[in-house]
């Protein structure tokens, strides 16, 4: 009932693209699927989602490869009306692109119970020099990204007042919708609250995910852009420009930097996580210059890993031996209920692999036969593609956006290796691929081109295929087919992947290098692990020795479990594994753990601190607001000057007082707090665990003649060996969402 009560009226989730079927190709990969499943898996659960994109009107390209294996793309307009979109009559959002005035209209599409409202320029008149900014998906230059985005957030969110959806909570999928974010502070300093008011209210309503553990992933855009259009709403909310712009900074940056739109996005939200756990530590690094003087293990970035649809993504047979195992309600099942598959034979299992396989053959077929057609080949070509791939070969599967780091290439590197799995008469292996390449990746296109080439090899061209124009819907053959989903990134470059996940809900087994979501997975006899040689610096050396070790556990593992069968032909020890992945994976993976878990870790903090902070005018925003910019003024005076050391040596279990001289300047004692940080040294002299425990210290005196004020706190040996101890203060107020979020955080000198 308290929960109910807390449940906020609804939560806008904003992405840039949107995966819900191939009929409406408006995602790139990843990260569109993954907003999609969220809306549906937040339908399934009755989570009052409400999405907001855009309508590109063209899409994502497809791809077409031409004779030399090059990819080129095909641009189809859409008819929104033919894909199931509805125009929301008298809805028309207005906004300021630099000095003209851009104007959308507003479609909306049902996914299941939850709305989605696509923003589409070309639906209204607008001014012919402001071009068609909602054409495509990641088109056009740089001023174009920085208009689409600018009509995302800013135009999402007055599309989301004109619809007169309740939204309390703001969740921006990447950072590309973070504009949304200075819209809302342009709302409230509109209503008459303050600039630093008006940002702590938006944080506490906040969520902000990062998807890239790259910072060239990240948009940036340059000040004389960002001048031209947001000068005049710098002085629409009182503020000089510079202080606009430090929003998209780190504080070591110039005013002259580029403007980062991940930086923005976590300053203006409470609630900031990475995609998987990895990923979560990954981004506590990558933004550490935002809190430079926090630990990186206490920098406020969680984790929420990735999960996908499950009524998307599983195929009927799979989906029936689940109901009956599982139960009807699977997708959304505890470790205990998916306990239920050690019941499926693997009589049933093998069958789901053995129909799925022969299914996605095919499918092969048939693609392959059409895409000669298209290039004119001649009969024999068309014969060979006819009779492709082979039913009963260990098929593996690898199907993704390609960019460099997903090293597509990597088996290809041992050609000669690789030619022997292939052909090995008994026992042989066959591959699948297929990905996209970003329109302008010339590098992804060579990477193509060659995987093409490699399969157009007359010698092999049997047991390899790559599939033109990967969408959603080639996603579902690939992953009902594939004994084996091989997953071969850089190491920590994936921020989760989900694709592994879709083949698991198929029966596939996963071969993958342990990041995103496998590292935190991957355990016994649920798939294989590629080691990774991220000690490496030389990265052809480092792809050497990976591919080595995949090749090895495709050799030595994958290969003899696969073709080691009983009389009646079925492999055991392979179908012991596919039950072991469904058993261990399946609580892990589903978009319904990953909605809940946003709706425990963000959404509901988040409408209960959006209440709380807004409650009497906005009277905690407005003391937050002005203690932290008062704080953070101050800050540069404090310091920890004088730490007392203990004695010598302290006997294991007890302990000793220490103390510390601490200037606190202009703050009050109330304002901070001193903790003594303390725990086992390693034998370089740094701290052993990544978070030794930091526990507060007692004000005892002052200010002093010196205006210094004494601290006191016990230093305690919680075990053998050598400690290490020191004393931090950091800025504290009751009513910070973290510890940490102001970054204040001021250390005696020396410390490990
Ligand atoms: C799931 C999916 C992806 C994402 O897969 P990764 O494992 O993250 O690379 C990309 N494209 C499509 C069409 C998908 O269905």
């Amino acid at each position: 009932q308290r929960e109910r009560a807390e449940t906020p009226a609804a939560v806008a989730y904003f992405s840039p693209e949107f995966g819900l079927t191939e009929a409406l190709p408006q995602y790139s990969g990843g990260l569109g699927v993954l907003a999609g499943d969220h809306l549906k898996a937040g339908s399934d659960l009755g989570v009052p989602l409400v999405g907001i994109g855009l309508l590109y009107r063209e899409g994502y390209g497809h791809q077409v490869l031409d004779a030399s294996g090059w990819q080129n793309e095909r641009f189809r307009p859409l008819d929104p009306a033919a894909v199931g979109l509805h125009r929301v009559e008298g809805v028309e959002v207005r906004l300021d692109l630099a000095g003209q005035e851009l104007a959308a209209g507003v479609w909306r599409a049902a996914v299941g119970r939850v709305p989605l409202y696509l923003l589409d320029t070309s639906a209204v008149d607008n001014p012919p020099a402001l071009g068609p900014v909602t054409d495509r998906l990641y088109g056009g230059d740089m001023e174009h990204r920085l208009r689409q985005e600018i009509l995302l957030g800013i135009g999402g969110m007055r599309a989301l007042r004109a619809v007169g959806e309740p939204a309390e909570v703001f969740h921006t999928n990447e950072g590309h919708a973070g504009f949304l974010g200075l819209e809302r502070i342009r709302e409230l300093v509109t209503e008459g609250l303050a600039f630093t008011a008006a940002v702590e209210a938006v944080r506490a309503s906040t969520v902000f995910t990062t998807h890239t553990p790259v910072p060239a992933g990240i948009d940036r855009f340059p000040r004389e852009l960002m001048e031209r259009y947001f000068g005049a709403f710098a002085a629409a909310v009182g503020v000089s420009f510079d202080q606009l712009m430090a929003i998209g900074h780190a504080p070591d940056e110039p005013p002259d930097a580029p403007f980062n739109m991940a930086v923005m996005g976590l300053r203006l939200a409470g609630h900031a996580n990475g995609v998987s756990r990895l990923h979560g530590a990954v981004s506590r690094r990558v933004f550490h210059g935002l809190w430079p003087e926090t630990p990186e293990a206490e920098i406020p970035i969680g984790a929420v890993t990735n999960g996908v649809h499950a009524p998307t993504w599983t195929p009927a047979p799979m989906d029936s031996l689940l109901r009956r195992h599982v139960g009807p309600a699977w997708a959304d099942a505890n470790g205990e209920g998916w306990s239920g598959v050690e019941g499926i034979s693997d009589a049933e299992l093998w069958a789901v692999r053995v129909t799925g396989r022969e299914a996605l053959v095919q499918a092969v077929r048939h693609r392959l036969v059409a895409a000669a057609r298209r290039r004119g080949a001649a009969e024999p070509a068309l014969a060979e593609a006819r009779s492709a791939l082979a039913p009963e070969a260990l098929t593996i599967g690898f199907a993704r956006r390609v960019a460099e780091y997903k090293r597509a290439g990597l088996l290809l590197s041992q050609p000669d290796r690789l030619r022997r799995l292939l052909l090995d008469p008994a026992r042989p292996l066959q591959l699948v691929f297929a990905g996209k390449a970003h329109p302008a990746d010339r590098q992804g296109k060579a990477i193509i081109q060659e995987l093409t080439r490699f399969t157009e090899d007359p010698a092999v061209r049997a047991r390899l295929a790559f599939l033109e124009d990967y969408d959603m819907g080639l996603a579902r053959a690939l992953y009902r087919g594939a004994d084996v989903w091989l997953n071969t990134p850089r190491r920590p470059l994936e921020a989760c992947g989900t694709s592994g996940m879709k083949a698991t809900l198929n029966g596939a087994l996963n071969c993958s290098i342990r990041d995103g979501w496998w590292d935190e997975c991957a355990a016994e006899g649920n798939g294989w692990s590629i080691p990774s040689a991220e000690s490496v610096t030389d990265l052809v050396e480092r792809d050497r020795l990976e591919a080595d070790a995949l090749f090895q556990i495709l050799e030595q593992e994958v290969v003899p479990q696969f073709y080691e069968r009983d009389a009646a032909g079925i492999p055991h020890r392979w179908t012991a594994m596919m039950r072991t992945a469904l058993r261990t994976l399946g609580p892990r993976i589903l978009a319904a753990r990953m909605v809940k878990d946003y709706v425990d870790e963000a959404y509901l903090p988040a409408a209960r601190r959006a209440r709380a902070v807004a409650a009497e005018g906005h009277a905690v925003a407005r003391r937050l607001g002005e203690w932290k910019a008062r704080v953070a003024g101050a800050w540069p005076a404090v310091a920890v000057l004088e730490v007392t050391a203990p004695p010598a040596s302290v006997p294991q279990g007890q302990s000793a007082p220490v103390q510390a001289r601490v200037r606190l300047g202009a703050l009050d004692p109330a304002e901070v707090v001193v903790e003594l940080v303390q725990g086992p040294l390693a034998p370089d002299g740094g701290w052993e665990a990544s978070e030794p425990p930091a526990v507060p210290m007692a004000w005892r005196a002052g200010p002093d003649e010196a205006g210094l004020h004494r601290y006191e706190g016990p230093f305690r040996a919680t075990g053998p060996g050598r400690h290490g101890y020191t004393v931090r203060v950091r800025g504290h107020h009751p009513d910070l969402l973290h510890p940490h979020e102001i970054g204040c955080c001021a250390w005696a000198a020396g410390a490990p």
